[in-house]
């Protein structure tokens, strides 16, 4: 499994343009080390540099949102999308995960691309 085709089963919240309530409340995204790659590839080809997170707001979050957004991180995408993932600002996705696929997600997640949390 790529980390492509897991990012492919989860719905996409339709978040209203420039909203960051989340990025700006819950602290640096954990991602794998194969996202970490990935963020760093796409930082070094917009060039960009890695940033370290003060406080609660992720330090990729800008006024117009995500400058990161094409490698965004898992738990990102799966924000707003399921049981305990709920948007604070109260957006649902067409159709709202189970609590029995979001453990399947975060199952498969692990499984195949956490050799080392960060
Ligand atoms: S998931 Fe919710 S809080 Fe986060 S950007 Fe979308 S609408 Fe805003
Ligand atoms: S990586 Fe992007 S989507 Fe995720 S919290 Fe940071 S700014 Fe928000």
């Amino acid at each position: 499994m790529e980390i492509d085709d897991l990012y492919a089963m989860i719905p996409r919240v339709p978040c209203p343009p420039g909203c960051i309530t989340c990025c700006e409340n819950f602290g640096v995204p954990s991602r794998t080390p194969v996202e970490d790659e990935r963020i760093k590839a796409y930082l070094k080809e917009k060039g960009m540099s890695v940033k370290e997170a003060t406080g609660t707001r992720c330090p990729y979050v800008t006024e117009r949102g995500c400058s990161i957004y094409p490698v965004r991180p898992f738990i990102c995408r799966l924000y707003g999308t399921s049981p305990n993932y709920m948007c604070i600002e109260n957006y649902r996705p067409e159709r709202l995960l189970s609590l029995e696929e979001e453990e399947e997600l975060l199952h498969l997640y692990y499984l195949h691309f956490s050799e080392e949390r960060r």
